[in-house]
């Protein structure tokens, strides 16, 4: 599988694309608020986009779904596509992506009613596994962030691919996630070593609490960062908007 990087950047950061990635086209990693740019920048057909993940509710990783949802309503002239895409998040996904849409576009907008029949909203669930396409899957898992945030590892054919681990500082359920060895781990690696206060995982937790677990097996890719950064150890590569990462399945 395919996967391409759309933005790198965390909440804070300067001037990245926030944090997305798409996997085959049809599979969307959160809709930070600059994902309408992102997408185009990497030429990406929203046509083919079938699955929305969003891992929590914090405005860097969903407050541009009304400008996808929108555009999408465009691009299918206010008519039923005929497919619905399905939203993965936190529970409360369906309330929180309507109540954000009525925000943006105003409530009596006819985006608000086109939703209800072109979108079908599955909650994420700690342990949780969620059909994706065919013989793809997620397993999905909590992450240690202060709102309920989940990440996931993506199966296909019962072989784990990636995995993905959405905000988070440093946990030790982290070490059962590495232990199944995907191919990749794409991580927030936003923290470092002169925050004021631990909210995000850091190069030197995954060097010291994480890389020993994964036997040299396991590339990790670094996004959600502050700035671009270069590579600091031969398992740790950071992200960059453009970014295609291929994966044998
Ligand atoms: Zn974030
Ligand atoms: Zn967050």
């Amino acid at each position: 599988m395919q996967i391409r990087i759309l933005g790198n950047g965390g909440a804070v950061n300067d001037g990245l694309p926030y944090n997305s990635f798409i996997a085959d086209n049809y599979f969307l990693v959160e809709t930070p608020p600059d994902i309408m740019n992102s997408l185009f920048r990497e030429k990406t057909d929203l046509s083919a986009i079938r699955v929305i993940y969003i891992s929590h509710f914090h405005g860097d990783h969903y407050f541009g779904l009304p400008f996808l949802i929108l555009r999408l309503f465009f691009n299918s002239a206010g008519q039923s596509m005929n497919f619905k895409i399905r939203i993965l998040g936190p529970p409360g996904i369906k309330n929180r992506s309507k109540e954000i849409c009525r925000l943006a576009l105003s409530e009596n907008h006819p985006v608000n009613s086109w939703i209800d029949d072109n979108f079908i909203f599955d909650e994420l669930e700690a342990d949780g596994r969620i059909h994706i396409e065919n013989d793809s899957y997620l397993k999905v898992f909590s992450m240690n962030h202060f709102t309920e945030t989940y990440g996931f590892s993506f199966f296909k054919n019962y072989r784990i691919i990636f995995s993905y681990f959405a905000d988070t500082i440093w946990s030790d359920e982290l070490i059962s996630q590495i232990k199944l060895f995907p191919q990749i781990i794409i991580t927030d690696l936003n923290g470092e070593p002169s925050d004021p206060q631990k909210i995000h995982l850091s190069e030197e937790d995954l060097i010291e609490k994480g890389i020993p677990h994964s036997k040299g097996k396991i590339m990790f890719y670094g996004t959600h960062i502050k700035k671009q950064k270069g590579p600091s150890h031969k398992q740790i590569e950071y992200v960059y908007p453009g970014l295609v990462i291929s994966l044998p399945e």
